[in-house]
């Protein structure tokens, strides 16, 4: 018997409604699913509902349509009821954004931030600094940058302290959206490297949105396409990006750099053909 998955997504639908009357919609018919220690790339130009699908899955967006399910328990439309609950549920599915300075509270020093997470979550005092500790050197911040307030972090160093925090409470998924869009090429990839080891040592399964190919090319082994709130293409991520099968993957591959170069002439032909 094939292992439950430990993200199910199925059939997950948003429509806002729009000024001028009638609905857009955002997100549409979205399915996948993620085994443990899994990890998806969500693509797809700016607008093209990536947000959406990340706010639904950890229930900051009510869905229109379909189920989000973590390792088989339902989290859309299942009631929960008390804090104790409220704090269970938060945990399984976490959420990392584009820019953690508005997030990540200005007069708490990255250890204190991490404590404050641990100990909502139910740590007594003793184990909780036990483990802030041992996030912090997961992250590889060290001790300079543990008693720092995000001010006086790098944007590197304050990705790094938002995914510790989102780690802090043991989640089975970790959904980053857009997570290193505002960081320069190389602390990109550092970021990249480190989710890569915390998911081979920790088993966390991870969504990571972005509106960029080359980020997810190397770190995910599903890929999903989206474009106008749908999905147009989903396979494994070197399937995807060798053998694309929709126009409008092949016209985000194409504006890619590679190792050889990229060709703007070809770029701007792919993206013409996917327009048609
Ligand atoms: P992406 O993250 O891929 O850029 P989003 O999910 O943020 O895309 O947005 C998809 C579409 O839904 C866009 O057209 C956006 O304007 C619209 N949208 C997103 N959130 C809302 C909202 N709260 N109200 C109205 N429209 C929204
Ligand atoms: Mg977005």
């Amino acid at each position: 018997m094939a292992e439950e998955p430990v993200l199910a997504v199925r059939g997950l639908g948003k429509s806002y409604p729009l000024p001028g009357g009638g609905r857009l919609t955002a997100a549409r018919d979205i399915s996948f699913t993620l085994p443990s220690g899994g990890s998806i790339g969500v693509v797809g130009e700016s607008g093209s509902g990536k947000t959406t699908v990340a706010r639904m899955l950890v229930g900051l967006v009510r869905p229109d349509t379909g189920s989000v399910a973590v390792a088989g328990r339902e989290r859309v439309g299942a009631p929960v009821r008390g804090a104790a609950a409220r704090l269970a549920r938060a945990r399984e599915l976490q959420m990392v954004f584009q820019d953690p300075y508005t997030s990540l509270d200005p007069r708490l020093t990255a250890r204190q931030c991490l404590l404050t997470a641990l100990r909502l979550h139910g740590r007594d005092r003793e184990t909780a600094g036990a483990r802030a500790a041992e996030l912090l050197d997961q992250v590889g911040l060290g001790a300079r940058e543990a008693g720092a307030r995000p001010h006086g972090l790098s944007g590197g160093q304050r990705q790094r302290l938002a995914i510790a925090r989102a780690l802090a409470v043991d989640p089975r998924v970790l959904v980053l959206d857009e997570a290193v869009a505002a960081l320069d090429v190389s602390i990109q990839a550092q970021i990249l490297q480190l989710l890569g080891e915390i998911r081979r040592q920790t088993g966390v399964a991870l969504v990571f949105v972005s509106h960029d190919l080359a980020v997810v090319r190397h770190i995910t082994d599903e890929t999903l396409v989206m474009r106008r709130g749908r999905a147009v293409e989903q396979g494994p991520t070197a399937r995807v990006l060798a053998q694309p099968a929709d126009p409008y993957t092949r016209a985000l591959l194409a504006s890619v750099p590679t190792a050889e170069g990229w060709d703007p002439a070809e770029a701007a032909h792919a993206a013409r053909g996917a327009r048609s």
